[in-house]
């Protein structure tokens, strides 16, 4: 599932531009510098046109993977603003503003304030921290986080408060929408269980009143060894799982024995980790729209 990104060549622009980060750029637009797709994704619900949005992840890359370079750096430097999802999401954001941050940056920590879902498995927990990082993919953490970018663009350019909050208004109350349509379903639902291969939407159970059950270590590293696809088929047939979400589609062998075998489909959830150019509000509600289908 690791999928593999290239570094192009830097222009020579940005090396540039980076001498002077005191200066707007060209354009007139905020430069936002956001960690990873779903941190420019949200930046983007609430700055609209006014924002100019940096991804430190570029797009295609695993976020659990970056390490960041030197010369990402530079797009800090040249940063009004640093959006991040924190919660041990971005391992590096630490080291990365200590050698990298300015008087002029303002730095959101949009998870900051949600309460965290503690990791349980051990194994999990050496690979992530204490706590689940996910915590955007739940949709009252997500208007959270949105607010605490809100405030983090107005104090960059209070001037454009009253877009900040209009745009904040609009995604609150689109969100609203989803969340409390699926709450509805789902509380007539008869399964209220979310069976994840990426364990990435406990705040999203949370919030819809489903607990996650994570298969994560079958599908780990590809293709599952046959004793983990038979415990897998075990799992599922012991407890009648329909639907086991994973981001992608991963080997078609495997979902084929699965469904033959247990009666078990994968389908897929985006988790906004590597995407870009998406609205959240469609992805989620899309998202949901599974969820809702699969517990019914
Ligand atoms: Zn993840």
């Amino acid at each position: 599932m690791k999928k593999y990104w290239k570094y192009g060549a830097l222009s020579l622009a940005l090396l540039l531009s980076a001498c002077g980060h005191e200066t707007p750029p060209p354009s007139g637009k905020i430069p936002v510098v956001a960690s990873f797709g779903a941190m420019e994704i949200l930046t983007k619900e609430i700055g609209g046109d006014l924002v100019q949005i940096d991804s430190m992840v570029p797009a295609g890359m695993e976020p659990h993977d970056f390490e960041p370079r030197t010369k990402d750096l530079l797009k800090i430097k040249n940063a009004r603003l640093f959006v991040y999802n924190g919660m041990g999401m971005e391992h590096w954001a630490d080291k990365v503003l200590s050698s990298a941050s300015h008087d002029n940056l303002i730095i959101v920590e949009a998870s900051k304030g949600i309460q965290p879902i503690p990791i349980v498995s051990e194994e999990e927990r050496a690979e992530h921290g204490n706590y689940d990082p996910h915590t955007w993919l739940g949709l009252s953490e997500a208007k959270e986080e949105a607010r605490a970018i809100r405030d983090g663009l107005i104090s960059a350019s209070p001037d454009n408060r009253e877009t900040f909050e209009k745009n904040y208004t609009r995604f609150s109350t689109e969100i609203d929408e989803i969340r409390n349509k699926a709450r509805k379903s789902i509380a007539v639902a008869r399964r209220k269980e979310l069976v994840t291969g990426h364990a990435a939407f406990a705040y999203l159970a949370r919030d819809l009143n489903l607990s996650q059950e994570s298969v994560e270590d079958a599908f780990a590293t590809g293709e599952p060894p046959a004793r983990k696809l038979i415990e897998l088929m075990e799992y599922c047939k012991a407890r009648k799982v329909k639907t086991i979400f994973t981001e992608e589609i991963m080997d078609p062998a495997l979902a084929r024995t699965l469904a033959e075998e247990a009666g078990a489909r994968i389908e897929t959830l985006d988790t906004m980790e590597t995407a870009d150019h998406e609205r959240y509000a469609d992805v989620m509600r899309e998202n949901v729209r599974k969820i809702v289908e699969a517990v019914k």
